[in-house]
Parts: structure tokens; sequence; C-alpha cells
């Protein structure tokens, strides 16, 4: 059988930083990274593709804020929805295009997908996520009246909304996920860390204004739906320890020993490398193989050529 990888897509996969981010140029990106992503299909291997949403979800809260005085603006949920709606979308016509050209069959769908979270998770006693625009300390107390918002002071630049980052509990549509998978499909999933929803003790969900982390809820898609390999692809080839000094050295292949006891002396840091490393960690602990590096390294990377490679040591059988 085929194996199933899990792939999650970083910011770079979908605009470049340096570009205006009009919709033709994010097409260009996702077209170019999809020429990537089928490359993977071509060697045969099952894709369930999960990706970030930050900036696009960033500007269509600024959208909304905007233009609240003409059109009711919507929850933060809501707006996940759409942006899964509109990334999928790009996604799924570059990825099928490329495939056409490159004469391979399949079919690509996209899921909204809403993530499990608890009202008990510790971040939301202390939301850490800084999300929309900036505001004086007096329209951010106005703010935080009408409209009960957590607002925080963000270094010298104002004052900003703040809203948890809850761990994932469970992919909600991990079953549909995993059969669309096994029967040839591939599958766009979990987009901006999937819609977050608590669950109440009769079983009915609520979306809840909060945001989680994509590499996390990557790794649990990966666990929920049995992967085989889940894979963070991101901007650079490898996870470096003293990153950026001049003693930094590329991680290859690790046990999950050796990058738990990096991790322990703090080689990440806490918004970019960190929850990618504890991702790639967690899915290794279920059994899996994790895989971070970069986009275009993804076909030499699961050939274990390249990239930074976390997995369980196997076990050596004896034979006596
Ligand atoms: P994405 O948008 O793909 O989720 P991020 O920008 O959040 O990516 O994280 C990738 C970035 O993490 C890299 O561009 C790199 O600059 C930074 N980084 C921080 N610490 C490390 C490290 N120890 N090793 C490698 N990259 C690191
Ligand atoms: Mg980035």
């Amino acid at each position: 059988m085929s194996k199933t990888v899990v792939v999650a897509l970083g910011g770079n996969a979908i605009q470049q930083v340096d570009q205006e981010p009009t919709y033709e140029n994010q097409l260009k990106k996702v077209e170019k990274s999809c020429q990537f992503l089928s490359q993977l299909v071509k060697q045969g291997y099952r894709l369930v593709i999960t990706h970030g949403n930050g900036p696009q979800v960033g500007r269509l809260l600024q959208q909304n804020e905007e233009a609240q005085a003409v059109v009711p603006s919507m929850p933060l949920d809501v707006l996940n929805a759409q942006t899964q709606g509109f990334i999928g979308y790009m996604i799924e016509q570059s990825l099928l295009n490329e495939l056409k050209k490159n004469h391979l069959e399949a079919s690509v769908v996209s899921m909204i997908t809403r993530v499990q979270v608890s009202k008990e998770d510790e971040e939301f006693l202390d939301p850490s996520k800084p999300v929309g625009s900036f505001f004086t300390e007096e329209e951010a107390k106005e703010l935080q009246e009408s409209k009960l918002w957590d607002m925080k002071k963000d270094a010298n630049r104002g004052w900003r909304r703040v809203v948890s980052s809850p761990k994932p509990i469970c992919i909600l549509e991990a079953e549909a996920i995993r059969e669309l998978s096994e029967n040839n499909n591939i599958v766009v999933a979990g987009g901006g860390g999937g819609i977050p929803v608590v669950r109440n003790d009769s079983g009915i969900d609520t979306g809840i204004e909060a945001v989680i982390d994509k590499d996390r809820s990557g790794c649990k898609l990966a666990e929920d739906i049995d992967a085989d390999v889940f894979m963070i692809l991101t901007d650079v080839n490898h996870v470096y320890v003293n990153y950026g000094k001049p003693n930094e050295k590329a991680l290859r292949n690790l046990s999950i020993e050796e990058l738990e006891a990096y991790i322990k002396n703090g080689h990440f840091s806490k918004g970019s490398m960190g929850p990618k490393v504890e991702a790639a960690l967690q899915f290794a602990k279920t059994g899996g193989t994790s895989i971070i590096c970069a986009l275009d390294q993804a076909e030499e990377a699961l050939q274990g050529k390249t990239g930074t490679i976390v997995k369980p040591v196997e076990k050596r059988v004896t034979v006596s």
C-alpha cells in the first residue's frame, strides 16, 4: 500500500514576502508550490495537504474591521472558514492543472475542517496570539468594553487584540478525510489550523474566536488519519541548533530522545521553529516519521536524502 503523507505548507508556499499580496501573486506562488507537490503524487504517495493562513486571515480581518460601518463584520472562526475556502480553491485548481500537465489522473478535494478544542485549555486564561490592526490605548479600552476583546500592548507599535491558541484535541472531519484519502483523493484539510470549536455536555459544537497553530493541528491530523509521514514544508531545509550563530549546525536524522534534548536546551524560537519541532516530536512519539524541510526539497527528503528527519528508533530483532 502506498504511504500516506500529511504535508503542512508554510506561509512561503502561498505568498512571497517581497511581493504585493494580490490574488494573482498568491495564485502564482501556489501554482509553483503545486509543481513540487505533484512530484510527490507522481512518486505514488497519498497526499493530505494542510496549510497556514496567517497573512490571509490577517488581511480578511482588516477588511472586516475597516468595512464594519457598511457590512457587519464576521467572527474569527468564520474568517478561518473563508480562508480555508479561498486557499483550498487555489490549491485544488493549481494541483489538478499541474497533475494534468504531467498526465496524472487524480482528484483533489478540500474539506472545511473543524478542530475540537477545550474551554479548559490554559491558553484561554492568558491569550497569546495577536491578531488584526493596531490601536491606540483609548481605542483598545473601548474595544475591550464594547466587544469584550482581550487587548495587549505590542512592544512600541500600539495595542492589539489577542486571542487564544488552544491545543487541538481532535480533527472532527478526520474520518471523512481518511476515507477520501483511502479512495485515492488528494485532500486539502485543516487549513489555517482548522476552525476551533468547543463541544458542550450535550455534544453540541460551537465555533469560537481563537486560532490553532497549523503545525500542531497538522500533527493531530496526521495522527487521527494514521498517516505514515508528517511533513512540515517551510523555507529552510533543515532544523538548526545554534541557529544564526557561527556554530550553527543542521540536524539530519534524529531520534525522539535527541530532539527532546535539543528542545529542552532552548534551540528553537517560540513563534517559528518551536511549534514545528514540537509537532514533529509529537508525531514521531506516535510511531510515525516526521520531516521538516524546504518545500522544493520534499521529494528528496521523502527518500531520506535531505531535510531533518525524526523517527522512533527501530527495535532490533535479535534472532537467537
Ligand atoms: P512557516 O510560515 O513555514 O510556518 P515560520 O516562518 O513560522 O514558517 O518558521 C520558519 C522559520 O523559522 C525559518 O525561516 C527560520 O528563519 C526560523 N527558525 C527559527 N529558529 C530556527 C532553527 N533553530 N532552525 C531553523 N530555522 C529556524
Ligand atoms: Mg513564515
